[in-house]
């Protein structure tokens, strides 16, 4: 039995990409080229652009790389609809026409040549092989200061993420296919990985500085992503906010206790006791009564988002 060769898409998400991409595109072209020849990957694997609303030349360098070389092809979005939602919308279109995809920033700052390290991954097994950053020492102290925060932060609540891992990884067609059944509209990719729990492996590069053109990752869209990460994932802060309701609520009994006590040994103020103990208490009652609610409305929360219950592996029927 002849095993066939694997086909390969390379998605890259491009938003007002035009300093960069042709680089980007003959670099990858000639990576895939590369493994195609040495008979690792089947000869139809293209790359595939995903241009989440470009306002500068993007849309019309992939579509003329298209016109001389149909292993480009590309995906105009209609409008910009961030990083997270443009790589999801090329993943899902491309599916079910390949064995394997790539995801890839446009700005190539994370290392292309381990593609062929990742491939190699995949054929001994691996369905999800993540790139990892072995050095950040390119980035800015801030952004290095924050992303370590925030990973801290997802691992202190419970959600698996993987340290210094982006959006660099290699997925396979069934790992896709899992990965369209969930439903929610806040998707933060990185998570959803871990959590389908298929066998996954590593690679690991240093992390090279954008050579051309901006970062088009805003404060406002990093703080944004990490909040999403944060809020899809767990529900560490109404967790946080019914522990505060427990420990008030007993707080404040202790504190009519002492309130009656005060009163009964008569040096409190007259009226002074009748004041404190409702304050107090209806204050202690009042937000363990939300912590409470909170615990209801995070059960609703993870119900509404319909996450498959499972992931099948392998069957013995
Ligand atoms: N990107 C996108 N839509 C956006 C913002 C960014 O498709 O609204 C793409 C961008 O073109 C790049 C990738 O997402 O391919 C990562 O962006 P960037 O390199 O600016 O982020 P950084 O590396 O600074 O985190
Ligand atoms: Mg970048």
């Amino acid at each position: 039995m002849t095993t066939s060769l694997p086909r390969l898409a390379i998605v890259i998400p491009c938003f007002n990409e035009q300093s960069v991409l042709p680089h980007t595109l003959k670099t990858l072209t000639t990576i895939q080229q590369q493994l195609i020849e040495k008979n690792q990957l089947s000869p139809d694997s293209f790359l595939y652009c995903v241009d989440d609303g470009s306002e500068d030349q993007t849309w019309s360098i992939i579509s003329s790389a298209h016109a001389d070389n149909t292993n480009i092809k590309g995906l105009r979005l209609a409008r910009n609809v961030g990083h997270q939602n443009a790589l999801f919308a090329g993943l899902m279109s491309i599916r079910k026409k390949v064995d394997c995809v790539i995801s890839i920033d446009a700005d190539l700052q994370d290392d292309a040549s381990v593609i062929k390290d990742m491939i190699e991954h995949f054929q001994q097994g691996s369905d999800i092989v993540y790139g990892i950053r072995q050095s950040r020492e390119k980035d800015t102290l801030f952004k290095r200061l924050t992303a370590a925060a925030f990973y801290k932060i997802m691992q202190r609540s419970g959600a698996k993420v993987l340290f210094n891992h982006a959006d660099f990884r290699l997925l396979s067609a069934r790992t896709l296919k899992q990965l369209s059944q969930f439903k929610e509209r806040n998707l933060f990719l990185r998570g959803v990985f871990p959590l389908i729990g298929f066998q996954s492996s590593q690679v690991y590069y240093d992390r090279a500085n954008r050579t051309m053109g901006e970062s088009k990752y805003t404060l406002r869209k990093m703080i944004g992503l990490a909040w999403d990460g944060i809020t899809s994932f767990t529900h560490a802060p109404l967790d946080f906010i019914f522990a505060l309701g427990v420990t008030s609520f007993f707080g404040s009994i202790l504190l009519s206790i002492w309130a009656l006590t005060a009163k009964f040994s008569s040096h409190a103020l007259p009226g002074w006791t009748s004041i404190m103990i409702p304050v107090c208490f209806m204050g202690g009652v009042q937000l363990l009564s939300i912590g409470v609610l909170g615990e209801y409305i995070a059960k609703v929360y993870f119900e509404v988002k319909r996450r498959p219950r499972f992931t099948k592996d392998t069957e013995l029927f």
